[in-house]
């Protein structure tokens, strides 16, 4: 686990709420949840290990830290 581990969270302000969410679709533990289509999905910090690929895979740039790293 890494520091961005736990500091990750889906600013959904910035959110598009996709009908395919790129940053779920990539993150292999599968802490990026969505319950239903039409909600924007959520971030499992104790599933999240910290290996930022959602963060690079959302063109929308939703996926913040609470740090500024
Ligand atoms: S890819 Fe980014 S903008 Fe799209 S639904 Fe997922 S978190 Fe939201
Ligand atoms: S940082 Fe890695 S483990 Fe955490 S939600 Fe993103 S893709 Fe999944």
């Amino acid at each position: 686990m890494n520091h961005a581990a736990n500091t990750l969270f889906v600013d959904y302000s910035l959110c598009l709420n996709c009908q395919r969410c790129l940053a779920e679709k990539v993150c292999t533990v599968k802490a990026i949840i969505r319950i239903d289509r039409d909600e924007p999905p959520f971030i499992d910090v104790h599933r999240c290990h910290g290996c930022l690929v959602c963060v690079t895979e959302c063109a929308a740039s939703a996926i913040r830290s609470i740090h500024k790293t």
